[in-house]
């Protein structure tokens, strides 16, 4: 580091849509440092654009955020010394600072029209010019700035650029090392608009300082607004925080990452059954690595071995197939009792949920999926003939009983055989099959088969003696009888 001020990160949201993937990312790497630092977590709303806030993008946000497990020290509901919290409470604070630059004579008032600007930036782009501004107001006598205030014309309040003709505003960025931007592309740029309202530059410079953030770590998109942000600090005399600038989230194919490449709001993937551990550890790994390449880190791991050094200064693909990968390794890792309240969503909807079955049933069935869910609302297509008889068999499945001889007979013993089980455990039922298997020397397969499309309608689930032990006698008798009597198998069949 390169200052020894106690490390404070802020995550600052602007609330005009659910919790982006590549936001919630810039909250994790926040979160990371600050817990890896013994630091302190601050979230700030930025709610300045009237236009585009919304209080429920807020909840939804701070929701997307609890899911993730982020807890923030400072901030909305949690309160603290530096607040509020919110932007849109904080208009004095922006005033006061708008002020004594004015009075420092490092900004101004600009009483150009929004057509006025508009003309010369148009003439400026078909000049083949690089827009911006053209000083108009820049030296207006101080009196006649102060009468045309005073009568209520509206005005802007603009930064006073105080650089040398190609000066270079530089910084060490904690990511991506030295950057410099040369200062001939900036202009006088905006702090306050004509609402009243601070702009985004002068806004986030003005609370970083007042919330004495240590650390600004924030997506490379806002690059170009650091050199801004730079000479705001400058201007106002105060220390910079340093830097960090994390790599953009791409797709697959190496674009910026949308829609087209998938779910873009965190709620989706929580609405589609991701663990939020398993979404953690993957958003983790987008743009920082641990120095042995592992892949899967619990919380504590990721909170221990991060920092900004390991940052990836080039994007960070956003691989859906990994994560449904890092996902099916969190659920594997469940027990079945731990599993089944978080599948319960995802099993409400089958038709007949939950039966007659017992609470401990109900957590051995979702056991039988654990090394089966990708997502846990697979769990929804994969369950339904525990609850209902299959209404049809899978085809394929129909056609392979046609390989296994005498299906009739070996059905009518494997019936009787089950009926008289005393005890209809796994082992039991298991010993049945093996028997009857070594008797009319047949693999055994050719009797699972044929029994798991009688009891399920499927060729595919979880092994066929456990789902058979769940599902109870009864009903599995009750399936073979109607399997039986049905014969779907002969259906088609060459005579
Ligand atoms: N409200 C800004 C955003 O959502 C925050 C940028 C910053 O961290 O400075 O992108």
């Amino acid at each position: 580091m390169t200052s020894d001020r106690p490390v404070r990160v802020r995550f600052a949201p602007s609330p005009t849509g659910n919790l982006h993937v590549g936001s919630a990312r810039t909250a994790i790497f926040n979160w990371l440092y600050a817990r890896h630092h013994r630091g302190t977590f601050l979230l700030r709303i930025e709610d300045t654009d009237q236009e585009r806030n919304r209080p429920e993008f807020t909840r939804s946000i701070l929701d997307g955020l609890r899911w993730l497990g982020m807890d923030w020290d400072e901030g909305p509901e949690a309160g603290g010394p530096v607040g509020p919290y919110f932007q849109s409470q904080r208009m004095n604070t922006y005033a006061e600072a708008a002020d004594l630059l004015q009075r420092r004579g490092r900004a101004y008032p600009c009483f150009c029209s929004a057509e006025r600007l508009e003309a010369m930036r148009e003439q400026q782009s078909q000049a083949g010019l690089q827009t911006r501004y053209d000083g108009c107001c820049r030296n207006l006598d101080p009196e006649e700035a102060a009468r045309r205030m005073a009568s209520g014309e509206p005005y802007l309040v603009r930064l006073r650029l105080a650089v040398e003709p190609g000066e270079m505003i530089s910084w060490t960025d904690a990511c991506k090392g030295e950057i410099s931007i040369n200062s001939d592309l900036l202009d006088d740029l905006v702090l306050v608009k004509s609402d009243g309202f601070p702009t985004y530059n002068f806004a986030v410079v003005v609370d970083d300082f007042h919330m004495r953030i240590s650390d600004v770590i924030r997506g490379e998109d806002h690059i170009s607004n650091t050199p801004k942000q730079i000479l705001i600090y400058r201007a106002l005399g105060l220390e910079l925080p340093r830097f960090g600038h994390i790599p953009m989230i791409l797709g697959t194919d190496r674009s910026k990452m949308s829609k087209r490449h998938g779910a873009t709001s965190v709620i989706e993937y929580q609405n589609q059954g991701y663990l939020p551990e398993a979404f953690l550890n993957f958003l983790a790994l987008l743009g920082w690595s641990s120095p042995d390449d592992r892949e899967l880190f619990s919380r504590e791991e990721l909170v221990s071995l991060f920092d900004l050094d390991r940052v990836s200064s080039h994007g960070a693909i956003f691989d859906m197939a990994k994560l449904k990968w890092m996902n099916q390794q969190y659920i594997k890792a469940l027990s079945g009792e731990s599993l089944l309240p978080l599948c319960r969503p995802f099993l409400d909807p089958v038709p007949g949920f939950p039966g007659e079955y017992s609470a401990e049933e109900l957590a051995e069935m979702a056991g039988l999926f654990r090394e089966r869910l990708e997502v846990l609302s697979d769990i929804t297509q994969k369950v339904p003939y525990f609850f209902a008889d299959p209404a049809g068999y899978d085809e394929k499945g129909l056609k392979n009983c046609l390989k296994t001889p005498d299906l009739e007979g070996l059905l009518q013993e494997l019936i009787a055989s089950l009926e008289a089980l005393p005890e209809f455990s796994h082992e039991a039922i298991e010993s049945v099959v093996r028997r009857m298997a070594e008797d009319r020397r047949l693999g055994a397969g050719k009797i699972i088969h044929p029994t798991r499309l009688g009891v399920s309608g499927r060729t595919d689930g979880p092994g066929l003696f456990e789902l058979m032990k769940i599902l109870g006698k009864e009903a599995c008798l009750r399936r073979l009888r109607a399997f039986l009597a049905a014969r779907p198998w002969t259906a088609g069949a060459p005579a």
